[in-house]
C-alpha cells in the first residue's frame, strides 16, 4: 500500500516558529533531561545485555524500508533524517525531535517538514544528469543474449575443431 507522505509548514526557510513550537520544545528538553537522569543513575549494562539487545532488535533494515524527509528543527536549521517508510509523516511519538547536526542542540523538535523520497533512491540531481538511458535496456539485454549465443556456438565448433585434430 502506497503511504502519502505530508508536509507542513512550507517552504520550509520561511517557517515562522508558533507559541505551540515553543511549548512542544520545552517538553522535549524536559523529557530529554528526564531520561539523561535516570541514565545517569542505572548501572552500565554488561558485554552479555548488548549482545542480548542487539539480537533483539535483528539486523538493520534495508534503505528501501525507510523515507527520507527534509526537517526544520526549532533552532531554524534545515536537516534531512529518515523515517520508516511506513509513517505519513517524520514527527510522530518519540521521533518529534532531532539532535541538530549543525548548532548541536539536542533534543530540537521538528517543527516544519517536507517528503523526499526514498532512501534507496539516488539523489534527485544525480537522476537528472542521465536522461533517457534506461528505455533501451531490455534491447541490449537481448542483444547480449544473442552475443551469449553465438560465442557459445563459436567455442562449440573451436571444441570439435580440436577434438578432430587429436
Ligand atoms: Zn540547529
Amino acid at each position: 500500500m502506497e503511504v502519502e507522505y505530508l508536509r507542513q509548514g512550507v517552504p520550509l526557510a520561511d517557517y515562522q516558529l508558533t507559541k505551540a513550537d515553543h511549548r512542544r520544545q520545552e517538553e522535549a528538553v524536559e523529557a530529554h533531561e528526564w531520561v539523561q537522569r535516570h541514565l545517569a543513575k542505572a548501572p552500565p549494562w554488561s558485554e552479555e545485555r548488548w549482545e542480548q539487545m542487539r539480537g533483539l532488535l535483528g539486523s538493520p533494515s534495508p534503505a528501501r524500508e525507510y523515507q527520507r524527509w527534509r526537517l526544520r528543527l526549532y533552532c531554524g536549521h534545515i536537516v534531512e533524517a529518515a523515517r520508516p517508510r511506513t509513517a505519513p509523516r517524520p514527527d510522530e511519538g518519540m521521533c518529534n525531535n532531532e539532535a541538530c547536526s549543525q548548532c548541536g542542540l539536542d533534543p530540537s523538535v521538528i517543527v516544519a517538514f517536507e517528503p523526499l523520497g526514498s532512501l534507496s533512491d539516488p539523489p534527485p540531481k544525480e537522476r537528472q544528469q542521465r536522461p533517457g538511458r534506461s528505455p533501451h535496456k531490455p534491447r541490449v539485454d537481448r542483444r547480449s543474449r544473442a552475443e551469449l549465443a553465438a560465442e557459445n556456438a563459436a567455442l562449440r565448433a573451436e571444441l570439435e575443431a580440436l577434438r578432430h585434430q587429436t
